[in-house]
């Protein structure tokens, strides 16, 4: 067999604390929407409803070295581009109708990542009852640190996670405050999609969500697990 075009790379983030170059190869990026109370009420919802999923395509990662700072264009089409950081987990083992006792199994490991967001189009996409891909999906959308193993990550419901924007504090909570746990996550999207080694699922961001400029630097910061650092250069 061979092909008519190039095979185009395979999206890849690189591992923390384990054999230098090491990457993990990227299946597919699901999101859960609204998994914070207070964002959820930030974002004029009631804070208590069913987790909702959306996706990014694989290939908009934008993967941070550990001591790097990842470089992510000012996407087109938006003058409203926000920041949210998650927690977001690596799996290791696919299946389906996982089921949340089971959950922990299927975890590679976590990482620290960026749920970035075209929130003018999304909010106009919600308006008018259209997909949020516009909003969501776009390129670089999916900035993201090294996914480090999770035998090697420390995480407990008061774990911090964090995101500065200039050194000043924008999103602060606690992993606790998440609605749906993670193994709560992987029950109900393994019911929808069989999931697959190399997917990534961001968890939902905490409350704080606000715009970035370009020149901006954003400092991600999950304790047990990692930070991430990303800097928004010109178009
Ligand atoms: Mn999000």
């Amino acid at each position: 067999m061979s092909y008519v075009l190039p095979v185009p790379r395979v999206p890849a983030v690189p591992v923390a604390g384990g054999e230098p170059g090491a990457q993990f190869a990227v299946h597919r990026i699901y999101c859960v929407g609204r998994n914070y109370v207070d964002h959820a009420i930030e974002m004029g919802h009631s804070g208590r409803e069913p987790p909702f999923f959306f996706m990014k395509p694989a290939d908009a990662v934008l993967p941070v070295a550990e001591g790097e700072i990842g470089q992510m264009r000012y996407p087109s089409l938006t003058h409203d581009l926000h920041h949210e950081v998650e927690l977001v987990v690596a799996i290791g083992k696919g299946g389906k109708d996982i089921k949340a006792a089971d959950a922990t199994g299927h975890i590679w490991g976590y990482a620290v990542g960026l749920d970035m967001t075209r929130r003018d189009l999304q909010g106009e996409a919600k308006k008018l009852g259209r997909p949020w891909c516009i909003g969501k999906g776009f390129d670089q959308s999916a900035p993201i640190g090294p996914v480090r193993p999770a035998a090697q990550c420390y995480l407990t419901a008061a774990t911090r996670i964090e995101l500065d924007v200039n050194g000043a504090k924008r999103q602060s909570s606690v992993i606790g405050k998440l609605i749906w746990s993670v193994p709560e996550i992987i029950e109900q999207l393994s019911s929808a999609w069989e999931l697959a080694p190399g997917d990534l699922i961001f968890t939902g961001t905490p409350e704080g969500v606000a715009s970035v400029i370009e020149g901006d630097t954003l400092h991600a910061r999950i304790d047990g697990v990692g930070a991430l650092r990303v800097a928004i250069v010109g178009g």
